[in-house]
């Protein structure tokens, strides 16, 4: 920071406290060079998280839009609120991967979790998204789940 008297660059936080419900902070500084005391304020500018779709084009994550993927995805006996929670999860665990995710990295972790939550919307998910991309990932998770979903032993001739 510069001091905006002596323009002085050095210089020592004396007090720090959160402003606008935590989504900044205000600073109270004191010049090392001058001596005399002002005030910034910083606001908390969210990380940007960049999704990198097949054809290269990166735009920023987009929570609401996940969220609303989801909750369309979803088995009816299954609440909104599940798809909230799966998109914040979901949001939390990417930015823990990078500032830039491959959009199928995005879809392949709500299908992680739908995996595990609801066959039914799981395998609604990977069709709605297959419809938008031609994301041969999602294709092979669909032949997973439904190996696994399939009885073990089948007789012949009775399918
Ligand atoms: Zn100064």
């Amino acid at each position: 920071m510069r001091c905006p008297y002596c323009h002085g660059a050095d210089d020592k936080v004396v007090d720090s406290r959160p402003a606008e419900d935590g989504v900044a902070i205000r600073r109270r500084r004191e010049c090392l060079v001058c001596g005399r005391r002002y005030t910034t304020f910083e606001r908390l500018e969210e990380l940007v998280l960049l999704v990198v779709k097949r054809s290269g084009v990166a735009e920023p994550f987009d929570r609401a839009k996940l969220e609303a993927g989801i909750a369309r995805a979803l088995s009816p006996s299954i609440g909104d609120e599940v798809a909230a929670a799966l998109a914040l999860e979901i949001e939390e665990q990417l930015r823990t991967e990078g500032v830039e995710v491959p959009s199928e990295r995005v879809g392949l972790a709500v299908l992680e979790r739908l995996r595990v939550l609801d066959p039914v919307s799981y395998l609604r998910f990977a069709s709605v998204y297959k419809g938008f991309e031609d994301l041969t990932d999602f294709e092979r998770e669909v032949e997973v789940l439904q190996k696994t979903t399939e009885p073990k032993s089948r007789v012949p001739g009775s399918g």
